[in-house]
């Protein structure tokens, strides 16, 4: 009888819809249910196994008059009773309250509900416990055979209810996740690593590619059109992943109807359960994003003017350069021009200036080209060139560049000036911008083609430059400076008239230096204005000595044009002519032609108040600069100095001599006095005396001299003229 109902408990448990839907909570409630109402128990309940935490969880319970406190309470960890039901199927305890497999339930719980026999039994897939089915009664009674079987295949009957829950679960999550495969914007794609074939590719590819899935899905990967046009990244990146490393990247696409995209993906192995090797790709249209980032490239590395790169950008990639060859081109006197002209034509000369120079690159295949400065550019060859190629490449470069521009209505020469730096040879040394940038200095000094490449020597004399910058800085406070003195001579009268201050710098280490080793040195730094000061101090200290005792000569200062431009040398003039009593006349500033010229309003005015004050100026180095007879005339100018290489070149070059007179000729109806400097002979002091040149300086008289020697020297040639 038993056999039966326990026979139909079972079939009711195999036939509900529950069981058959792998609804396990159901079937398990379900189970319940019969068990308590077919044996002689009090309660039966079913607890599923938690796999990540080895725990216990009810998912069903029933008795009779059961309530809700009388749930069997389960411990969080109750390892020893999981160990026996994993190595028995069952553990059929008839005195539950001493029984140690059960020690782990709070003992109360069978003790309060008066409970003394329980049977548990696993609920077990592939022999791996899921669950258990427990069976409580009141009595001390042994569980039959019978009991413990129906209960056993009630059990079983558990699991299978269980296997089938998972099972469709595990077939909900691949669909879920097959659709979401197929909703995603993203691409996905699998491709077998064994034959390149692409077994699976979602709806996206085609959305993004604009090639159909059929053209995709079981081809080799090698049809993608990442594959045909970016061959060489896309096998680099079908490498790595084979190698079992991430390849990702990012490239511009074109689809079969011309438009363009970016593609961004990454790809990495996988292995299946089996040990076929995958590859699985995912990749998106980075397109907006791109355009996006390249707006703001442009924004931050470009030039908004010429559209070139910006100083930073050629910073950072010149930043990644040890080799190759880096150009440098500056335009000369563009501030002027800029000034002149004004800015919307300095603009429309910049950007003829980059055409031009956009079209040599591309010629010559450079890699960048950048303006980094406002008249400055800056190109990167990576390519290495035979030194001849070089050359001739600079020499093309310089002669494009030096193109007559039209603007506006005006002709305008470019004057270039191009330094060139061996990167790979100063790497190690100095930063290539800065050699270029010491290049470019010497390139704009020269008078013929203004090309320079850096070289040995070059660094040399910067470093020579750069140890003399940091020495000067300490040269005025350490007294290291003294005047000399060179005599000028009136050719009528054959007396000494006046004395040039020339400085000289006792250097601590290279013994008496010259102006022409650090006066342009002060000038660039500005250290001049300090030096200048002392130099027009001192002479007029000196000037004032010699008036004191009756010493009837000029003093001649060399002024420099940014003291001359300063804006404070008629101050400093003024209050060394009161500090001294300098009498009028007798005080003469020479600077040279060139620098006079640079700002001609400024100078005439400054001029003009300066032979207010009684001091005369000369024009220094004339006949090497280029100042007109205009300008000449409306300069209140008092001197004007020959420059040394005419008067050396007398007697050799007709040339010179022709030149000389003309001067000489233009002084007289100008009414301005004149000076031939660096005579060294008799012969040139004769054809000067001849063609009524006034003065003369030189070393056929003397070289600059101390003070004590300069005075000496007058008195002694005062003797001399005594005694004639
Ligand atoms: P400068 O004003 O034209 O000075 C004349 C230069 O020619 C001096 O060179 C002088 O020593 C040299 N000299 C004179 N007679 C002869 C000769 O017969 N043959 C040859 N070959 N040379 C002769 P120094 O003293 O080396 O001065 C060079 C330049 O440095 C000066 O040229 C002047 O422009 C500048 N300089 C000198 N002292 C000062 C100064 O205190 N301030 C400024 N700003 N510049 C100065
Ligand atoms: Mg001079
Ligand atoms: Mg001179």
């Amino acid at each position: 009888m038993k056999t039966r109902n326990y026979q139909h408990l079972l079939e009711s448990i195999v036939n509900s819809t529950a069981k058959q839907e792998g609804d396990f909570p159901r079937t398990a409630e379900l189970a319940t249910e019969l068990l308590c109402q077919q044996l002689a128990v009090k309660h039966v309940g079913v607890s599923e196994i938690c796999t990540d935490s080895d725990t216990l969880r009810e998912v069903a319970a029933y008795g009779p008059q059961f309530k809700h406190s009388a749930h069997r309470p389960i411990p969080s960890l109750c390892p020893n009773y999981l160990q026996a039901l994993k190595s028995k199927r069952h553990i059929a305890s008839d005195d539950t309250k001493s029984d140690p497999r059960l020690a782990e339930f709070a003992s109360d719980y069978f003790k309060t509900r008066g409970i003394n026999a329980s049977l548990e039994v696993a609920i077990r897939i592939n022999g791996r416990l899921e669950g258990v089915l427990y069976l409580e009664r009141k009595d001390y009674l042994a569980w039959t055979e019978s009991e413990i079987h129906i209960a056993s295949q009630v059990a079983d009957q558990l699991a299978l209810t269980l296997a089938t829950h998972n099972a469709y679960e595990k077939d909900e999550r691949l669909t879920l996740l097959s659709s979401a495969m197929e909703q995603s914007e993203q691409i996905s794609m699998l491709v077998n690593l064994r034959t390149d074939i692409i077994e699976y590719v979602n709806q996206a590819h085609q959305e993004v590619s604009g090639t159909p899935l059929n053209k995709v899905l079981g081809k080799p990967i090698t049809r993608l059109d990442f594959f045909r046009q970016h061959p060489e990244m896309a096998n680099k990146a079908l490498s790595r992943v084979k190698e079992g490393l991430l390849a990702k990247g990012e490239t511009e696409i074109t689809r079969s109807n011309g438009e363009r995209y970016w593609l961004r993906f990454n790809a990495k192995q996988f292995i299946t359960q089996r040990g076929n090797h995958y590859a699985l790709i995912s990749a998106e249209d980075c397109s907006e994003e791109m355009s996006y980032k390249k707006d703001l490239e442009r924004l931050a590395w470009r030039c908004s003017l010429t559209g070139l790169y910006n100083r930073s950008y050629f910073n950072k990639e010149l930043d990644k350069c040890s080799e190759g060859h880096l150009f440098l081109v500056d335009l000369r006197g563009f501030k002027r021009f800029n000034d002149t002209y004004g800015h919307e034509k300095g603009d429309e000369l910049l950007i003829e200036v980059a055409r031009r120079l956009r079209h040599f690159a591309r010629v010559n295949k450079t890699d960048l080209l950048a303006r980094v400065g406002s008249d400055e550019f800056a190109m990167i060859l990576k390519s290495s060139v035979q030194e001849g190629d070089l050359d001739y490449m600079l020499k093309r470069l310089y002669h494009q560049l030096s193109l007559p521009v039209l603007i506006g209505r005006d002709n305008v020469e470019p004057k270039p000036a191009i330094a060139i730096v061996d990167i790979a040879s100063v790497e190690q040394l100095f930063a290539p911008l800065t050699c270029a940038d010491i290049a470019l200095q010497y390139a704009k000094k020269k008078q013929s083609d203004a090309i320079q490449v850096f070289n040995n020597a070059l660094l040399n004399a910067f470093k020579e430059d750069a140890q003399i910058e940091r020495d000067l800085q300490t040269a005025l406070r350490s007294r290291e400076f003294e005047l000399y003195y060179q005599p000028l001579k009136d050719l009528r009268s054959k007396n000494y008239i006046g004395a040039e201050a020339l400085i000289r710098w006792h250097h601590p280490k290279k013994g008496v230096l010259y102006p022409g080793a650090f006066i342009d040195i002060a000038e660039q730094t500005g250290m001049i204005t300090a030096i200048g000061e002392w130099v027009l101090e001192a002479a007029c200290r000196q000037l004032n000595l010699w008036q004191h005792h009756d010493v009837t000569i000029s003093m001649h200062v060399n002024v420099s044009a940014r003291q001359f431009f300063s804006g404070t040398l008629y101050d400093q003039v003024w209050e060394m002519l009161t500090r001294y009593r300098i009498k009028p006349g007798t005080l003469i500033l020479e600077i040279t032609e060139t620098e006079l010229m640079e700002d001609i309003v400024y100078a005439t005015n400054l001029c003009k108040e300066l032979a207010d004050l009684g001091v005369g100026l000369a024009i220094d180095d004339f006949g090497t600069g280029y100042s007109s007879m205009r300008y000449l005339k409306q300069f209140p100018i008092s001197k004007l100095k020959i420059d040394r290489s005419f008067i050396s070149d007398l007697s050799v070059s007709h040339e010179s001599r022709e030149i000389v007179s003309a001067i000489i000729a233009m002084a007289s109806a100008l009414n301005i006095s004149l000076t031939a400097e660096g005579v060294e002979t008799q012969e040139q002091e004769a054809f000067l005396a001849d063609h009524l040149c006034h003065q003369a300086q030189g070393f056929l008289y003397s070289p600059a001299l101390r003070e004590a020697d300069f005075s000496a020297f007058l008195s002694q040639e005062q003797a001399g003229q005594l005694i004639h």
